[in-house]
């Protein structure tokens, strides 16, 4: 099997291509590097069966080729994080967007028979209802929300008019090693493990009870394999999630250690929580890894950690000042 992951060098793909050489495919990986590292893949770099080629998703002349004799695709590749997207609109459209088209033509002009498509639940925005499931409102808040939406229309689009096999997965709140370590302010696993490596406290929004469905990454790249061998999940919306929801003092308490408190950002949802009865109807698959569990392996690979960048109350005010400007109205 001739696999390719778009975005293989990042957290989630990285794991992907972890899962799929253990699986025994060929695994091509696309990434242009601007958050992932190569470091996620080092481990894979005398493998003759991963190759890596650094291209833009959205350039479509240099992608094409790579597309031949593929059986599966996982699209992963996206920019992330809340704050950017804000600053730099364009750039988050140009990937998650024109990335996107610019895959699904690959794939449609190579014939590939699976695709899975990384979505997001940030879709939701601030839903009404929790357990959440696929048929809420959608309302993203914030750019990057907005182009990963953009980027599962496209996907749905390319199943109904040219029938590509894609599915469409939206993913809460994924965490596990190698969670990114950027210079932007972003995950609140690899904010607090760096305040805990520098014996720092932990910056807890608001009051610390909101919940985030909290889901550990090989629970995702389970529900990634289990879809793309499922021709059920064709043309199909998804949620993939824990199955509970936890706060974030629960964290505190299963981190340790002290904690300081800092503003609730606006757009902000005060609970994440799938509602994954699809998924589970529809597939074979289920969650494993408990928080508890999760947090714990987290721990033990903490050193990941140690070059990350250090926030702290007031580098966060200045880093989301133009969150509170432009969603606080
Ligand atoms: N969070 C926090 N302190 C931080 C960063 C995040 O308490 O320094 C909280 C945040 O309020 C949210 C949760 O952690 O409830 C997850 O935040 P993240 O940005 O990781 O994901 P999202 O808010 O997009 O679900």
């Amino acid at each position: 099997m001739n696999a390719i992951v778009t975005g293989g060098c990042g957290f989630i793909g990285s794991h992907l291509v972890d899962r799929l050489v253990e699986d025994g495919c060929n695994v091509t990986i696309i990434d242009n590097l601007s958050s992932g590292s190569l470091r996620n893949i080092e481990h894979h770099k005398n493998n003759s069966k991963v190759k890596f080629h650094n291209a833009d998703i959205a350039d479509n002349d240099a992608i094409l080729p790579i597309f031949k004799d593929t059986e599966m695709v996982f699209h992963l590749a996206a920019l992330a994080d809340i704050v950017p997207s804000i600053e730099h609109p364009m750039r988050y459209h140009h990937s998650n967007v024109n990335g996107t088209i610019s895959v699904l033509e690959a794939c449609r002009r190579h014939k590939v028979h699976r695709v899975i498509y990384a979505a997001s639940s940030s879709c939701y925005g601030i839903p009404a209802k929790y357990p959440t499931p696929e048929n809420e409102a959608i309302s993203p808040q914030y750019p990057y929300a907005l182009t990963k939406y953009l980027g599962e229309e496209y996907c749905m689009h390319w199943n109904k008019v040219y029938g590509l096999n894609v599915t469409s997965l939206r993913f809460f709140n994924v965490y596990g090693p190698r969670a990114r370590t950027s210079g932007t302010y972003g995950a609140v696993f690899g904010v607090f493990l760096a305040q805990k490596i520098n014996g720092r406290p932990y910056t807890v929004v608001g009051d610390g009870k909101q919940t985030r469905d909290f889901t550990y990454v090989t629970d995702i790249v389970n529900a990634c394999i289990t879809t793309a061998y499922n021709n059920d999940c064709a043309g199909e919306i998804m949620n993939v999630g824990s199955g509970n929801t936890y706060s974030i003092n629960r964290l505190v308490e299963l981190l340790g250690g002290t904690v300081t408190y800092i503003p609730k950002r606006p757009g902000e949802p005060d609970c994440t929580f799938a509602d994954t009865s699809k998924i589970l109807r529809k597939t074979a698959w289920k969650p494993k890894v408990t928080f508890e569990e999760g947090v714990k392996i987290m721990l033990a690979n903490m050193d990941y950690w140690r070059d990350a960048p250090l926030w702290e109350p007031g580098t966060i005010a200045k880093a989301t000042a133009d969150w509170f400007k432009y969603l606080g109205k």
